[in-house]
Protein backbone atom coordinates (compact mmCIF):
# COMPACT_ATOMS: atom_id res chain seq x y z
CA UNK A 1 0.00 0.00 0.00
CA UNK A 2 2.94 3.02 1.40
CA UNK A 3 4.77 1.12 -1.61
CA UNK A 4 1.45 2.27 -4.02
CA UNK A 5 0.90 5.34 -2.69
CA UNK A 6 4.96 6.80 -3.09
CA UNK A 7 4.60 5.12 -6.59
CA UNK A 8 1.66 7.36 -7.52
CA UNK A 9 3.44 10.39 -6.03
CA UNK A 10 6.41 10.31 -8.14
CA UNK A 11 4.38 10.27 -11.56
CA UNK A 12 2.63 13.27 -12.87
CA UNK A 13 -1.00 13.13 -11.82
CA UNK A 14 -2.41 14.86 -14.35
CA UNK A 15 -2.01 11.72 -16.86
CA UNK A 16 -4.98 9.99 -14.82
CA UNK A 17 -7.50 12.93 -16.18
CA UNK A 18 -8.70 13.71 -19.51
CA UNK A 19 -9.76 17.28 -20.09
CA UNK A 20 -13.64 18.27 -20.70
CA UNK A 21 -14.00 20.07 -23.50
CA UNK A 22 -17.30 22.15 -24.32
CA UNK A 23 -18.81 21.07 -27.86
CA UNK A 24 -20.12 24.48 -28.76
CA UNK A 25 -17.00 27.24 -29.01
CA UNK A 26 -18.88 30.18 -27.41
CA UNK A 27 -18.17 27.88 -24.12
CA UNK A 28 -14.73 27.64 -24.03
CA UNK A 29 -13.37 29.52 -21.45
CA UNK A 30 -16.32 29.46 -19.10
CA UNK A 31 -16.56 28.29 -15.89
CA UNK A 32 -18.83 24.62 -16.07
CA UNK A 33 -20.25 25.39 -13.06
CA UNK A 34 -21.50 28.95 -12.72
CA UNK A 35 -20.79 30.43 -16.40
CA UNK A 36 -18.56 33.16 -15.27
CA UNK A 37 -15.15 33.38 -17.19
CA UNK A 38 -12.91 30.85 -16.40
CA UNK A 39 -9.32 30.51 -15.82
CA UNK A 40 -7.03 28.06 -17.09
CA UNK A 41 -4.70 27.94 -13.77
CA UNK A 42 -7.61 27.18 -11.29
CA UNK A 43 -9.30 24.41 -13.53
CA UNK A 44 -11.18 21.93 -11.77
CA UNK A 45 -9.90 17.78 -11.11
CA UNK A 46 -12.34 15.24 -10.49
CA UNK A 47 -11.63 13.82 -8.13
CA UNK A 48 -9.17 16.15 -6.36
CA UNK A 49 -5.70 15.04 -6.77
CA UNK A 50 -5.31 13.79 -3.13
CA UNK A 51 -7.92 11.46 -4.01
CA UNK A 52 -6.63 9.24 -7.51
CA UNK A 53 -5.14 6.82 -5.03
CA UNK A 54 -8.60 5.63 -3.48
CA UNK A 55 -10.52 6.05 -6.53
CA UNK A 56 -8.00 3.80 -8.66
CA UNK A 57 -8.00 1.13 -5.83
CA UNK A 58 -11.42 0.74 -5.87
CA UNK A 59 -12.54 1.23 -8.98
CA UNK A 60 -15.10 3.29 -7.66
CA UNK A 61 -17.11 5.39 -10.41
CA UNK A 62 -15.06 8.83 -11.29
CA UNK A 63 -14.41 10.79 -14.19
CA UNK A 64 -11.18 12.28 -14.17
CA UNK A 65 -11.52 14.46 -15.71
CA UNK A 66 -10.46 18.45 -15.81
CA UNK A 67 -13.26 20.66 -16.34
CA UNK A 68 -12.62 24.51 -16.61
CA UNK A 69 -13.66 26.76 -13.82
CA UNK A 70 -13.81 30.26 -12.60
CA UNK A 71 -11.17 31.41 -9.46
CA UNK A 72 -13.73 31.42 -7.09
CA UNK A 73 -15.65 28.04 -8.12
CA UNK A 74 -12.44 26.42 -7.44
CA UNK A 75 -12.03 28.43 -4.30
CA UNK A 76 -15.52 27.19 -3.10
CA UNK A 77 -14.35 23.43 -4.18
CA UNK A 78 -11.09 23.10 -2.43
CA UNK A 79 -13.58 21.27 0.24
CA UNK A 80 -16.00 19.12 -1.99
CA UNK A 81 -14.40 15.45 -1.82
CA UNK A 82 -17.39 14.59 -3.97
CA UNK A 83 -16.26 13.17 -8.19
CA UNK A 84 -19.82 13.76 -9.09
CA UNK A 85 -20.26 16.32 -11.47
CA UNK A 86 -23.49 17.14 -10.11
CA UNK A 87 -22.89 17.17 -6.78
CA UNK A 88 -19.82 19.62 -6.85
CA UNK A 89 -22.53 21.89 -8.43
CA UNK A 90 -24.44 21.38 -5.89
CA UNK A 91 -22.24 22.18 -3.47
CA UNK A 92 -21.10 25.32 -5.72
CA UNK A 93 -24.79 26.63 -5.30
CA UNK A 94 -24.47 25.94 -1.49
CA UNK A 95 -21.29 28.05 -1.00
CA UNK A 96 -23.23 30.76 -3.41
CA UNK A 97 -26.12 30.75 -1.30
CA UNK A 98 -23.67 31.28 1.47
CA UNK A 99 -21.54 33.63 0.09
CA UNK A 100 -23.96 36.35 -1.38
CA UNK A 101 -27.15 35.59 0.62
CA UNK A 102 -27.92 39.17 1.66
CA UNK A 103 -27.22 40.39 -1.93
CA UNK A 104 -29.81 37.21 -3.09
CA UNK A 105 -32.35 38.01 -0.53
CA UNK A 106 -32.04 41.98 -1.70
CA UNK A 107 -32.63 40.55 -5.02
CA UNK A 108 -35.56 38.19 -4.42
CA UNK A 109 -37.25 41.03 -1.97
CA UNK A 110 -37.04 44.35 -4.45
CA UNK A 111 -38.12 45.58 -7.90
CA UNK A 112 -37.58 48.61 -9.46
CA UNK A 113 -41.10 49.80 -9.21
CA UNK A 114 -40.59 50.03 -5.25
CA UNK A 115 -38.39 53.05 -5.53
CA UNK A 116 -40.88 55.88 -5.67
CA UNK A 117 -40.47 57.49 -1.65
CA UNK A 118 -36.52 56.35 -1.40
CA UNK A 119 -34.17 58.41 -0.83
CA UNK A 120 -31.19 58.36 -3.39
CA UNK A 121 -28.43 56.59 -1.22
CA UNK A 122 -30.73 53.82 -0.49
CA UNK A 123 -31.98 53.49 -3.77
CA UNK A 124 -28.26 53.10 -4.66
CA UNK A 125 -27.69 50.59 -2.02
CA UNK A 126 -30.57 48.58 -3.00
CA UNK A 127 -29.26 48.65 -7.04
CA UNK A 128 -25.55 47.51 -5.62
CA UNK A 129 -27.32 44.37 -4.08
CA UNK A 130 -29.55 43.61 -6.38
CA UNK A 131 -27.30 43.56 -9.06
CA UNK A 132 -24.89 40.93 -7.22
CA UNK A 133 -27.84 39.05 -6.26
CA UNK A 134 -28.83 38.94 -10.00
CA UNK A 135 -25.40 37.53 -10.48
CA UNK A 136 -25.36 35.19 -7.89
CA UNK A 137 -28.71 34.28 -9.24
CA UNK A 138 -27.53 33.55 -12.36
CA UNK A 139 -24.67 32.11 -11.26
CA UNK A 140 -26.59 29.27 -8.99
CA UNK A 141 -29.46 28.52 -12.43
CA UNK A 142 -26.43 28.09 -14.76
CA UNK A 143 -26.74 24.50 -15.85
CA UNK A 144 -23.15 23.77 -17.84
CA UNK A 145 -22.96 22.88 -21.25
CA UNK A 146 -22.21 19.68 -23.25
CA UNK A 147 -18.83 18.69 -23.36
CA UNK A 148 -16.52 16.10 -24.89
CA UNK A 149 -14.10 13.72 -23.16
CA UNK A 150 -11.69 11.53 -25.53
CA UNK A 151 -14.30 11.32 -27.83
CA UNK A 152 -17.62 11.08 -26.18
CA UNK A 153 -20.09 13.49 -25.54
CA UNK A 154 -21.53 14.38 -22.07
CA UNK A 155 -24.83 16.28 -21.84
CA UNK A 156 -25.32 19.18 -19.42
CA UNK A 157 -25.77 19.20 -16.26
CA UNK A 158 -29.72 18.55 -16.19
CA UNK A 159 -30.83 20.86 -13.04
CA UNK A 160 -34.07 20.45 -13.16
CA UNK A 161 -36.45 23.45 -14.13
CA UNK A 162 -38.71 24.14 -11.16
CA UNK A 163 -42.01 25.58 -11.51
CA UNK A 164 -44.01 27.31 -8.70
CA UNK A 165 -47.86 27.59 -8.88
CA UNK A 166 -49.02 30.33 -7.18
CA UNK A 167 -52.82 29.49 -7.16
CA UNK A 168 -53.04 28.29 -10.93
CA UNK A 169 -50.80 30.88 -11.99
CA UNK A 170 -47.28 29.35 -13.05
CA UNK A 171 -43.50 30.86 -12.90
CA UNK A 172 -40.34 29.23 -13.72
CA UNK A 173 -38.20 31.69 -10.99
CA UNK A 174 -38.75 31.67 -7.17
CA UNK A 175 -38.29 35.33 -6.69
CA UNK A 176 -40.91 36.33 -9.64
CA UNK A 177 -43.16 33.87 -7.62
CA UNK A 178 -42.17 35.27 -4.41
CA UNK A 179 -42.73 39.29 -5.88
CA UNK A 180 -46.23 38.25 -7.71
CA UNK A 181 -47.46 35.93 -4.27
CA UNK A 182 -46.57 38.97 -1.55
CA UNK A 183 -48.63 41.66 -3.94
CA UNK A 184 -51.60 39.92 -4.82
CA UNK A 185 -51.84 37.98 -1.93
CA UNK A 186 -51.01 41.55 0.53
CA UNK A 187 -48.43 39.84 2.56
CA UNK A 188 -45.21 41.17 3.39
CA UNK A 189 -42.28 39.35 1.20
CA UNK A 190 -40.26 38.85 4.14
CA UNK A 191 -43.14 37.28 6.17
CA UNK A 192 -44.35 35.23 3.07
CA UNK A 193 -40.65 34.06 2.47
CA UNK A 194 -40.10 32.75 6.04
CA UNK A 195 -43.86 31.01 5.60
CA UNK A 196 -43.00 29.41 2.98
CA UNK A 197 -39.66 27.94 4.33
CA UNK A 198 -41.80 26.96 7.04
CA UNK A 199 -44.34 25.13 4.18
CA UNK A 200 -41.77 23.20 2.30
CA UNK A 201 -41.67 25.66 -0.65
CA UNK A 202 -45.57 25.53 -1.27
CA UNK A 203 -47.06 29.16 -2.15
CA UNK A 204 -50.88 27.84 -2.12
CA UNK A 205 -50.07 26.70 1.44
CA UNK A 206 -48.18 29.54 2.65
CA UNK A 207 -50.60 32.12 1.56
CA UNK A 208 -53.40 30.06 3.02
CA UNK A 209 -52.67 29.18 6.81
CA UNK A 210 -51.51 33.18 6.74
CA UNK A 211 -54.52 34.36 5.59
CA UNK A 212 -56.43 31.69 8.16
CA UNK A 213 -54.52 32.82 11.14
CA UNK A 214 -54.88 36.45 9.85
CA UNK A 215 -58.89 35.63 10.08
CA UNK A 216 -58.13 33.92 13.24
CA UNK A 217 -56.93 36.76 14.99
CA UNK A 218 -59.25 38.84 13.60
CA UNK A 219 -62.19 36.99 14.74
CA UNK A 220 -60.48 36.84 18.55
CA UNK A 221 -60.31 40.77 18.17
CA UNK A 222 -63.88 41.05 17.16
CA UNK A 223 -65.27 37.88 20.28
CA UNK A 224 -63.08 40.34 22.57
CA UNK A 225 -64.63 43.57 21.98
CA UNK A 226 -68.21 42.22 21.31
CA UNK A 227 -67.95 40.39 24.44
CA UNK A 228 -66.77 43.24 26.64
CA UNK A 229 -69.43 45.50 24.89
CA UNK A 230 -72.13 43.10 25.75
CA UNK A 231 -71.00 42.07 29.75
CA UNK A 232 -70.81 45.62 30.26
CA UNK A 233 -74.25 46.12 29.18
CA UNK A 234 -75.80 43.16 30.79
CA UNK A 235 -73.54 43.44 33.69
CA UNK A 236 -72.14 39.81 32.97
CA UNK A 237 -68.77 38.60 33.38
CA UNK A 238 -66.50 39.56 30.11
CA UNK A 239 -64.74 35.85 30.45
CA UNK A 240 -67.97 34.20 30.27
CA UNK A 241 -69.60 35.92 27.50
CA UNK A 242 -66.40 35.21 25.75
CA UNK A 243 -66.33 31.33 26.15
CA UNK A 244 -70.54 31.56 25.50
CA UNK A 245 -70.13 33.61 22.47
CA UNK A 246 -67.04 30.96 21.41
CA UNK A 247 -69.13 28.12 21.62
CA UNK A 248 -72.30 29.47 20.39
CA UNK A 249 -70.17 30.46 17.42
CA UNK A 250 -68.96 26.66 16.72
CA UNK A 251 -72.68 25.64 17.12
CA UNK A 252 -74.59 28.21 14.96
CA UNK A 253 -71.93 28.98 11.99
CA UNK A 254 -74.34 30.46 9.89
CA UNK A 255 -75.65 33.18 12.57
CA UNK A 256 -73.61 36.46 12.98
CA UNK A 257 -71.79 37.55 16.35
CA UNK A 258 -74.62 40.24 17.39
CA UNK A 259 -77.35 37.15 16.83
CA UNK A 260 -75.20 34.80 18.66
CA UNK A 261 -75.05 37.00 21.19
CA UNK A 262 -78.78 37.52 20.76
CA UNK A 263 -79.16 33.64 21.58
CA UNK A 264 -76.81 33.96 24.49
CA UNK A 265 -79.25 36.95 25.53
CA UNK A 266 -82.38 34.82 25.14
CA UNK A 267 -81.29 31.63 26.22
CA UNK A 268 -78.64 32.46 28.74
CA UNK A 269 -79.83 35.88 30.40
CA UNK A 270 -83.37 36.86 29.66
CA UNK A 271 -84.32 33.38 31.36
CA UNK A 272 -82.64 34.40 34.51
CA UNK A 273 -84.18 37.71 35.54
CA UNK A 274 -87.04 36.04 37.14
CA UNK A 275 -84.42 34.37 39.19
CA UNK A 276 -81.98 35.63 42.10
CA UNK A 277 -79.35 36.22 39.89
CA UNK A 278 -78.71 37.40 36.43
CA UNK A 279 -75.01 37.02 36.82
CA UNK A 280 -74.35 33.77 34.39
CA UNK A 281 -71.55 31.58 36.42
CA UNK A 282 -69.30 29.80 34.82
CA UNK A 283 -70.27 25.61 34.87
ZN1 LIG B 1 -17.56 29.45 -11.57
Amino acid sequence: MSKTKGLIKTMNDDKYYSRARPVDVRFHGVCYYCGCEAESKFEDFIPQKIDIEFYLQTKEACPFAIVQCCKECHYFLMNCRSAVIKDRKKYINKSIKRKYGRALNIYERWSEDEFEDLSDSIIKSIIAGMKIGKESDDRIQFSGYEYEIDGTIHHKNEIEVKIYQVFGEEFDDFRKALQYASKSYRINITVLKQRLIDNQIDFDKAIKTYHAELEQKLLEKQIDKLSKEFALKHKQNKNFVKSALSAYIQINPLLSMPQNLDLIYQERIKKLTTTESKIIKPS
